[in-house]
């Protein structure tokens, strides 16, 4: 039902490593560690499992990428799209894979490490080199997977597409009497039908559980008259999904109808505040300033937006004190709530790209509150 795109090549992996060097460099860094995880993915397309076993990108300017692998597994890594752009270098069971990692490394420099690298294999290096230092990737470089190029936009906008599919099919579901697991499993199979590999999370919050924004979904049975918040996303070709909308089972009443109004401003104003060279902090204050205007600022408890990529949460996050700027290709969400404890919640959430001309919304199903059954 949709035709994958063009795979990235090794060409692609090799101008994204040479940028990760050079920022690295300019950072003042000695290189990048790259442990298995969503920099890998993106650095080389090479999907390990983490595991005991060292597995490490070593990036530096200047010098070619080397990517250390065990030994049973280099026939996988010699498979990853980008392989022919870095060389491998594999240990063997028995030997000690930091003492095979140190001679890549100056043993003096300071390096930036992917933030969900083992502590044990951070500890190993540095036990191995004790002049070595670090630093954690996303504060290190924290804009370096940010910058979408139109290929990655693609995909993003594919991955809004199909979330889009999802919440018109849900529309169309029994809510009354079921319970919010089986709203959530619809949620999980409607992804995977519309394409996505993986689901990463469907929250329904249905009555007093919408107001945590960190329900996933439990055994409370939805009834009539209840306020339920969808959010729910995942990966689909390797670029993820995520988008909010909240319905009411059967006809709302005036005061559930106009704190959903709010938030929908709220989110307009989000959404308005999105060009070049505005900050993201710009975001989350254009948005909670709607909020805080109709009198429910302690209410919206969470920053406004993150950004999504090969991951559905990463930097640029839209938050009180983030000056970066907003630059075209940039993707992250826009998602003002208001959560009333013990009554219910309401959330809206669109992913959002950096244009030239302002933002462009890769999620475009409507945002009024929708009635269901
Ligand atoms: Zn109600
Ligand atoms: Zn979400
Ligand atoms: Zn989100």
């Amino acid at each position: 039902m949709s035709t994958m795109p063009a795979p990235f090549t090794a060409d692609d992996y090799r101008a994204r490593m040479t940028r990760a060097a050079e920022a690295a460099a300019d950072a003042g860094l000695a290189g990048v560690l790259v442990a298995p995880g969503p920099d890998l993915v993106y650095l080389t397309g090479y999907r390990p499992a983490a595991t005991e076993r060292l597995t490490l990108l070593v990036l530096a300017a200047g010098h070619d990428p080397v990517l250390v692998v065990p030994t049973l597994e280099a026939p996988d890594a010699e498979e990853a799209p980008g392989a022919s752009a870095l060389t491998l270098r594999d240990w063997t069971d028995g030997r000690d894979p930091y003492a095979v990692t140190a001679p890549l490394l100056d043993g003096d420099g300071r390096f930036g490490v992917s933030d969900n690298a083992w502590a044990m294999h951070l500890l190993g290096l540095q036990k191995e080199l004790p002049g070595t230092s670090y630093v954690a990737l996303t504060e290190a470089l924290p804009m370096l997977r940010a910058v979408k190029d139109e290929r990655e936009l693609l995909r993003l906008e594919a991955a809004g597409a199909a979330a889009d599919e999802v919440y018109g099919e849900i529309l169309q579901v029994r809510f009354a009497g079921r319970r919010e697991t089986d709203i959530a499993s619809d949620l999980a199979a409607l992804l995977m039908r519309f394409g996505h590999s993986q689901v990463d999370f469907t929250v329904v919050g249905s009555g007093p559980n919408g107001a945590n924004p960190h329900h996933e979904a439990g055994d409370r049975t939805i009834a009539e008259g209840d306020m339920v918040v969808l959010d729910f996303g995942g990966l689909k070709h390797g670029y993820g999904s995520d988008t909010s909308r909240t319905v009411h089972v059967g006809e709302p009443s005036v005061a559930e109808q106009r704190v959903h109004d709010v938030v929908r401003e709220a989110q307009q104003a989000g959404f308005g505040a999105v060009r070049p060279g505005a900050s993201c902090q710009d975001v989350d204050r254009a948005a909670r300033a709607v909020i805080t205007e109709f009198g429910y600022g302690k209410n919206f408890i969470h920053r406004t937006g993150h950004g999504i990529g090969v991951t559905t949460h990463e930097p640029p996050y839209m938050i009180e004190g983030e000056e970066q700027p907003l630059v075209p290709g940039m993707c992250f969400s826009v998602e003002p709530g208001i959560y009333l404890p013990g009554r219910f919640g309401v959330r809206i959430e669109d992913i959002v790209t950096v244009t030239e001309d302002g933002g462009r919304r890769f999620n475009n199903t409507p945002r009024e509150m929708a009635v269901v059954e």
